[in-house]
């Protein structure tokens, strides 16, 4: 049996009094559907001695629509079980609603929260495992009790995996994120918000939770899709991850808005690498082309293969996993061509 560290539960009932708590116990951690943490405290992980539950924070809850800031804002507390259904994301922005989908489990989505999502850590084969575990390959690595990294043995930093379905496609929708902490409020893409150290991945700074997500409204007729590949349809997390997002010259809801259009932006983010995930460049190619031409998803494609580098973080070759980014990064483009 895997046994928790002991620890103290405090259930504040607003946002300034998450930060007063985490105020008062240094090490004190967020817990929202703990369906992250406590796994990793079962590994003995980490061991703070109090745990901040944001379970009663109504003000965390909701997806609206705001017109004057011309953004969908998703609260951090809104489950993926919520956001996969809500008809708002449905209807603006399909591929988060299939990403949020495509989490673990129909029972773990609905405890999952999009800001334990976000904030959630950072994955590792040689991490990831009791403390029994760690200790026979020599006492564990930098990330836990060690200090050699068994993925990059020359390495100074942890490479652990970024493994969120959910943060390549905000990425790709140019979402912000809110952080609210003793400084006040601030908003941040969420594509800065990511560094490349697996032992501390987020900017977050010590006292700040994250309060909602934001997502602009389209302006312009766009098609995006999620894909992922994992050896298991249910509960695996992703061994290659890819949002997809392309811009096309039509209005939303016009008869021009179809695959015919042509495209004048594409976003692709990749994730599953190292510590953060990776928004593809010189993509400038496709743009004016249609999706229905094979060119677009030969382009694609090949620049995801070109600019991705998995490592042995995560279970499965590393070759294997380059080439099935190019793989399932062809076949998530040619599903937007048939109009899936
Ligand atoms: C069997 C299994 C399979 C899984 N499969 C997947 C998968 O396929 N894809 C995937 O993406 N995830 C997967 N997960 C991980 C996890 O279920 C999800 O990422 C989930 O969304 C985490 O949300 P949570 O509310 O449970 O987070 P928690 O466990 O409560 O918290 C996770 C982290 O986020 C921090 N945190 C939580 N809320 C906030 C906030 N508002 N502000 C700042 N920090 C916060 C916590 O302190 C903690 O560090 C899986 C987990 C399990 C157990
Ligand atoms: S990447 Fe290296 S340091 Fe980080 S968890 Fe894995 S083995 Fe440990």
């Amino acid at each position: 049996m895997l046994r928790l560290p002991q620890f103290d539960v405090v259930s504040p009932e607003t946002v300034p009094e998450v930060v007063e708590a985490l105020g008062k116990t240094p090490g004190a951690r967020l817990i929202a559907g703990g369906t992250d943490i406590l796994p990793n405290l079962k590994h003995w992980l980490d061991q703070p001695p109090v745990l901040v539950s944001l379970a009663r924070v109504t003000a965390l809850r909701g997806v609206r629509r705001d017109d004057a800031r011309g953004v969908l804002r998703i609260g951090a507390g809104v489950t993926l079980s919520e956001l996969s259904r809500e008809p708002s994301v449905r209807a603006l922005f399909p591929s988060l609603a299939q990403s949020a989908g495509a989490v673990a489990s129909p029972i773990i989505r609905n405890m999952a929260t999009l800001g334990g999502n976000v904030n959630l850590d950072t994955r590792c084969r040689y991490v990831n495992q009791t403390e029994f575990w760690r200790g026979a390959i020599g006492g564990g690595c930098i990330k836990s009790e060690g200090d050699v990294c068994h993925v990059v043995p020359k390495g100074r930093n942890c490479v652990a995996a970024m493994s969120s379905d959910n943060v390549p496609v905000l990425i790709s929708l140019d979402a912000t994120i809110v952080l609210v902490g003793p400084e006040g409020e601030r908003e941040l893409p969420l594509g800065s918000f990511f560094h490349a150290d697996g032992t501390a991945h987020t900017r977050a700074q010590p006292g700040e939770l994250t309060t909602e997500l934001r997502l602009p409204l389209p302006t312009t007729a766009r098609r995006a899709r999620y894909v992922k590949w994992c050896v298991r349809r249910s509960i695996d997390f992703p061994l290659v991850s890819v949002a997809l997002r392309f811009d096309l010259d039509a209005a939303p809801g016009s008869p021009e808005d179809s695959p015919d259009a042509p495209i004048t932006a594409a976003h692709v983010v990749v994730g599953v690498l190292g510590s953060k995930p990776r928004a593809l460049s010189k993509l400038g190619a496709v743009v004016g082309l249609r999706l229905r031409d094979p060119a677009v998803a030969r382009a694609v494609s090949e620049a995801a293969h070109a600019q991705c580098r998995p490592l042995a973080n995560v279970p499965y070759e590393v070759h294997y996993r380059r080439q099935m980014i190019k793989v399932h990064t062809r076949r998530g483009v040619e599903a937007l061509a048939d109009g899936d």
